[in-house]
């Protein structure tokens, strides 16, 4: 088994202010994307960091760069070319989650040697509407309702199949897993983390500041 991970690092994290790139943004003291190339470097061969040229400047171990897209899936198919050929497997994780911990990614990483596609999720506990306009349109039966996080794993020629298979469809997802799903296959879900947050608004950062008070 050799495994790689891609971090699409692209996106340009509007929603969460602060006049830079939000991968590139601070947590604690480090980018944001120093944290997932840590993290995912105590468990991979190797890393792929779709983003800027200046994105290198975040990290102190060297990663292969390629640019980002423009979509997030744009950026992962864009990382995936460059992945070296003998690869059986990769971790997609996107940049904007730097809270992963190194026993999760052991758990995607783990869980890939039986299944070709994985997920860690966390049920939903919420009452979920779908709200038009300020108003509720319906409630959905939670029961089945679960939250994808990444990392998401999978056997590596099955996922640049799927993203083959989307871009030729023009079909365009927010994360990996449905893309594979596109081709009839259930990935298999793993528990995901509470702590692994997706930073999206500086409401989230100041939590993730939180988090890594409380854990040193
Ligand atoms: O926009 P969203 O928060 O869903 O982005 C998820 C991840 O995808 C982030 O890590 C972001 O940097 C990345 N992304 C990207 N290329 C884009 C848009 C988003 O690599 N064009």
């Amino acid at each position: 088994m050799k495994v790689w991970a891609v971090v699409p690092a692209a996106g340009t994290g509007e929603r969460l202010g602060g006049g830079m790139p939000k991968a590139q943004r601070m947590l604690a003291g480090r980018p944001i994307i120093d944290w997932c190339v840590s993290a995912l470097m105590q468990g991979v061969q190797g890393i792929v960091v779709a983003g800027p040229t200046e994105i290198t400047e975040c990290f102190a171990t060297p990663v292969t760069r390629v640019d980002g897209g423009e979509t997030r899936q744009q950026s992962v198919s864009n990382a995936l070319g460059a992945i070296p050929t003998d690869t059986t497997h990769v971790l997609v994780h996107d940049a904007a989650r730097p809270l992963v911990s190194a026993a999760l990614i052991q758990l995607v990483i783990a869980t890939l040697k039986e299944y070709d596609a994985v997920v860690p999720a966390l049920r939903v506990n919420d009452t979920i509407k779908r709200v038009h306009e300020d108003v509720i349109q319906d409630t959905l039966p939670r029961n089945d309702l679960w939250r994808a996080q990444t990392p998401q794993g999978f056997r590596l020629s099955l996922l640049r199949e799927a993203h083959a298979r989307a871009a030729d469809d023009a079909f365009e997802a927010t994360d990996d897993a449905a893309l594979v799903e596109r081709l009839g296959l259930h990935p298999v879900v793993v528990p995901g983390e509470q702590t692994n947050i997706k930073i999206t608004t500086a409401e989230d950062l100041d939590l993730a500041e939180t988090i890594v008070r409380a854990r040193a």
